[in-house]
């Protein structure tokens, strides 16, 4: 492995063997990586935003990467360099993946101004935040102004993707209303751009119903994003109908965010959580470093568990003995 300063140095000059070293790095589960991976971040640090970034979240199959690969060509010819990175919690319980490997995507993997990371498929458990949040930083210290951040919509990580990416496309596959894949309203709700893909052939015509029915839908919902109107388009990501379309809304929500003044607070409350989570982790790490509080934090969790302490009360109690040792409470 290379130090953090000559990986820096690579980051910054745009090679991408030092990219892929370095989110390497933040995908370790050691803790000497780790420390390396935050050196190299520090020395990294830049105070303006470089890129847009780009969730895009949805069921297995409905057609994300054949819609990420189509896309990324006009990204790049549009002359911005993109980088593809892919979260697949899946893959972080059974080390295999859902999504696959980084052959999802031949073309972009190809090109030369886009840069695709598949999953990780172990080391980063309980650290998909951590991980993509670092991950999303190196490739913007290398020089690319559009970070695409695709996940399987399977549980939370739409939410962990939604809170640090400023535009979050959801997209669903043609059914019945009531259905709606079984997508969450939750999930629904973080949605700035909803797309129905696979419309065209047999699924046409029940695919712009769905979309009426989201539009519907969606129109009862708050929207995230104070004044926005959520679109809901249907596309078919394998005829390459509607890509356009969506590039178009993607840019006029950029726009939108960026005259309502709205880009930066966003930024702003995602580097705060960034933190929180950060110092969450931080103590609990420390806090299980020592072999005795450890040993107590099982045998409250066992307690907790069992109902016999609230988690509340433990964790106060645990806060305490881990002060009082380290010498934080008189
Ligand atoms: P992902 O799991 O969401 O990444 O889905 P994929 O992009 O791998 O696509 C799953 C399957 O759906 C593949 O067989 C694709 O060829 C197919 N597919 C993707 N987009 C479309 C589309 O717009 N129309 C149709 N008919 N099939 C599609």
């Amino acid at each position: 492995m290379s130090t953090p300063v000559a990986l820096a140095e690579g980051l910054r000059k745009g090679d991408r063997r030092a990219l892929a070293q370095a989110i390497t790095l933040a995908e370790s589960a050691l803790p000497e990586h780790q420390r390396d991976a935050r050196e190299l971040l520090s020395l990294l640090a830049s105070n303006e935003p470089t890129s847009f970034r780009i969730g895009i979240t949805g069921p297995p199959g409905a057609g994300k990467s054949t819609l990420i690969e189509a896309l990324g060509s006009r990204i790049t010819d549009q002359d911005h360099r993109l980088a593809v990175l892919t979260v697949d919690p899946s893959s972080l319980i059974s080390g295999g993946s859902i999504l696959g490997d980084k052959t999802r995507m031949p073309l972009l993997s190809a090109n030369e101004k886009a840069f695709v990371r598949p999953s990780p498929s172990s080391g980063i458990e309980g650290g998909v935040a951590r991980y993509t949040r670092e991950a999303i930083a190196l490739c913007e210290a290398s020089g690319f102004d559009r970070v695409i951040v695709e996940t399987v919509g399977v549980g939370q990580s739409e939410l962990r993707v939604a809170e640090m990416t400023d535009i979050f496309v959801l997209m669903l596959v043609p059914a019945a209303g009531d259905e709606l894949q079984g997508i969450k309203r939750g999930v629904m709700e973080l949605a700035d751009i909803i797309l129905i893909n696979k419309s065209d052939g047999d699924l046409k015509a029940q695919a712009q119903r769905s979309a009426s029915e989201c539009l519907a839908a969606t129109g009862l919902m708050p929207s995230r994003t104070p004044g926005w109107t959520v679109p809901v388009l249907a596309i078919s990501a394998l005829d390459e109908t509607g890509l356009d379309e969506v590039l178009g809304e993607i840019e006029r929500f950029r726009e939108y965010l960026l005259v309502q003044k709205l880009f930066g607070r966003r930024r702003k409350t995602q580097d705060l959580s960034a933190l929180t989570d950060a110092l969450r982790e931080g103590l609990l790490d420390q806090l299980k470093a020592d072999a005795e509080l450890a040993t107590q934090l099982d045998e409250m969790a066992q307690q907790a568990g069992a109902g016999r302490i609230t988690p509340r009360i433990a964790a106060d109690e645990l806060l305490e003995r881990f002060f009082r040792k380290t010498g934080g409470v008189e």
